[in-house]
């Protein structure tokens, strides 16, 4: 049976475009950034990654829109800088513009590297600015300090430096789970913008509040860093982590990718 291509957000017939998964004006912003790891291939590819299943409408309508605000919210946060712990910053948001931003850039990425969710694709109304979310939604913020030791060898930090990529300037995206609650979300996933790293957790409409808040406290006890965003405000106050992008991401599955890191970099 042959499958009819249907418009990932608004479900209709195209004709179809590609979408960025990187929203091109990051990429302008940090031109160095075009690398990403391919796990089947085990290499690190320069590359824009885009997937064809968004329509012209969509791509060149609301969702052009929600990447300008974007913007806006990257610009006005300097989202490029790098940070010492302890620093405190103040970061401006529109709430749901930047909630259907993140989860805009989750589930681009999540059909790129396969690994789908249907409460993402619920969400894609709701990305769109046409429907309300489906979930109870939990936005949280970690600003993370640049490292210095990040346990790799001068020779690593050296190469990494002559791609002009610091450890802390990338765009990455996945899932997180924490380990040490009864309560999982139905969907919760990051979003690395560089040292601003979001985590996003999507819950069913009748897990109480209190529930949502205790998974909530209980994240930040493992990562005290971790700043609620609140819906009712505009501002928040964020304490700068003691922990690096080598903490907060998976320093075994990182340390495994810089073989193929260095045959990148000598590549060039
Ligand atoms: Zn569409």
């Amino acid at each position: 049976m042959t499958q009819i291509k249907k418009c990932a957000y608004c479900g209709g017939p195209g004709p179809f475009t590609n979408e960025h998964v990187v929203p091109a004006f990051l990429y302008r912003a940090c031109p160095n950034q075009k690398t990403m790891y391919h796990p089947a291939k085990d290499e690190y590819i320069k590359t824009e990654v885009k997937i064809g299943d968004v329509c012209r409408g969509c791509n060149s309508g609301p969702l052009s829109e929600l990447d300008a605000r974007g913007k806006t919210f990257f610009e006005k946060n300097e989202c490029t800088r790098s940070f010492m712990a302890g620093q405190v910053l103040r970061v401006d948001y529109d709430y749901d513009i930047l909630l259907r931003w993140l989860l805009k850039l989750s589930y681009n990425s999540s059909r790129a590297m396969s690994s789908q969710s249907d409460v993402l694709e619920a969400c894609a109304g709701f990305i769109l600015g046409r429907e309300e979310l489906l979930h109870s939604a939990a936005v949280m913020l970690e600003v993370v300090s640049e490292p210095d030791h990040a346990g790799l060898s001068e020779a690593d930090r050296d190469s990494l430096a002559d791609d002009g990529a610091s450890l802390s300037s990338w765009f990455r995206f996945g899932r997180f789970g924490i380990s040490h609650s009864e309560l999982s979300p139905a969907e919760s996933r990051f979003i690395v913008l560089n040292a601003f790293h979001f985590y996003i957790a999507l819950f069913s409409t009748d897990v109480p509040r209190k529930q949502r808040r205790d998974w909530t406290k209980c994240l930040q006890v493992g990562w005290p860093d971790v700043t609620v965003i609140s819906s009712g405000r505009s501002a928040v106050a964020v304490r700068v982590s003691n922990r690096t992008s080598f903490d907060t991401q998976n320093r075994e599955q990182l340390l495994s990718q810089m073989p193929a890191w260095q045959r990148h970099v000598g590549r060039k």
